[in-house]
């Protein structure tokens, strides 16, 4: 990792805007389209924090626009690059040590390269050949394999569970959790009553590093990436948003049509073979019964829709669920969630993820957003993974359960 490929981050610095009324926040979209600026959390309703990462040479036009609409703004993060220098120190000296050689040697309190998380995923397999299997779902743009766990005591095509961490490159507690709850199923089936009781009856399925290209070019090239890599013909900017890309309203309003935004949603429906691999996957397996796909930052966790404020049909169920679930994930460290929608909690999107699976049937689908609320944003210490995971675990054995207790 050299460290001159981060230096153009220097002195990037990410405020925090909060529109205080009507007239602010159409001001706030109007920025949205006026500079290609990287928005770490959108803009969304009058009082909800924004967070956007203004590069050194916008700034002086950022505070001006925002001076002369008396917008408030404060500086979350002064300097992108002290940050990022720490991340990466702590990274090396992780890296130092011997590469473990099996899983219980493994650093889950630190982040790790695409090579060492795919050497886990094979010793967890090795170790557990009875447990787990390796299924590779599909090849991304660049030609790495997508690979998913397969935690089954046996039988076929039983009902099934889907976790999926990392669509978004820079979400990189989210990878670091899902490690973590690979380790956590190998280690708490035959001990843990109710995930055994689930085990017993249903496989789970876990993708960890979900887009791996972009996982690949934030350890090496901009620790920002969050799309795909897949160039786009006519213009210099590569990448699809791989969370507008789902058939359900693709192309509708919350999704933009211009390559170079961090939500692009592709030429077509299903265009980034990351997506198109799980497409294949849910369609050809058929028996999926919740789906829980995970990002990072903001402590949310969402239910459909994300592209109509008409409520699912299921929302009365969606809603008690995911109110169990945060419930669960706070009584461990106080880590406070809200909950909702999509569009009534963040904002419209279209295209999104479990949008489309809900369409599909499966009627337990959610989105987290996990820590923090924008103190480090993507970048949370790796001090902070194992508890993130922890918590998080809580909440999905919640779900789960009540997944396994309420066949449909
Ligand atoms: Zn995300």
């Amino acid at each position: 990792m050299e460290r001159s490929l981060f230096n153009y981050l220097t002195l990037h610095k990410v405020l925090r805007i909060v529109p205080k009324d009507e007239a602010q926040l159409s001001l706030m979209k109007d920025l949205e389209d006026m500079m290609e600026l990287d928005f770490w959390r959108g803009v969304t309703t009058v009082s909800t924090p924004v967070d956007v990462r203004v590069p050194f040479h916008n700034l002086p036009a950022v505070k001006i626009y925002l001076e002369t609409q008396g917008i408030e703004y404060t500086t979350m993060i002064d300097n992108l690059q002290v940050m990022l220098d720490k991340e990466q120190e702590e990274m090396k000296s992780a890296a130092r040590a011997p590469q473990p050689r099996n899983t219980d040697g493994f650093d889950f309190a630190a982040y790790h390269s695409l090579d060492e998380i795919h050497s886990f995923q094979d010793m967890l397999v090795a170790e557990n050949p009875n447990l787990v299997s390796k299924i590779v779902i599909g090849q991304s743009y660049e030609g790495r394999p997508l690979n998913v766990l397969k935690f089954s005591t046996g039988g076929t095509n039983r009902p099934a569970i889907w976790i999926d961490t990392g669509i978004h490159s820079r979400e990189w507690v989210t990878q670091a959790s899902g490690t973590w709850f690979a380790k956590k199923i190998v280690t708490d089936y035959g001990t843990d009553p109710a995930l055994t009781a689930i085990l017993n009856q249903m496989d789970i399925f876990l993708e960890i590093v979900t887009n791996p290209d972009g996982y690949y070019y934030t350890l090496t090239s901009n620790r920002m990436w969050r799309k795909t890599r897949k160039p786009n013909p006519g213009s210099a900017c590569a990448g699809v948003d791989p969370n507008r890309n789902w058939d359900a309203a693709f192309g509708d309003a919350g999704a933009s049509s211009n390559p170079c935004s961090e939500t692009y949603h592709g030429p077509r429906p299903h265009s980034e073979s990351e997506v198109k691999s799980i497409v294949d996957f849910v369609t050809s397996h058929g028996n999926i019964k919740a789906f829980f796909s995970i990002h990072s930052y903001s402590q949310m966790l969402l239910y459909p829709y994300g592209y109509t404020s008409t409520p699912a049909k299921d929302q009365e169920e969606l809603h008690k669920v995911a109110q169990k679930a945060i419930t669960e994930l706070a009584s461990l460290y106080g880590t406070r969630y809200r909950y909702g929608s999509i569009i009534s909690t963040i904002y419209q999107a279209s295209g999104s993820t479990i949008d489309w699976t809900y369409n599909q049937g499966i009627k337990y689908s959610y989105t987290f957003e996990l820590r923090d609320t924008g103190r480090y944003g993507f970048l949370l210490p790796a001090n902070q993974i194992i508890p993130t995971a922890q918590e998080t675990w809580l909440a999905l054995m919640s779900m789960m359960d009540h997944t396994f207790k309420n066949p449909y």
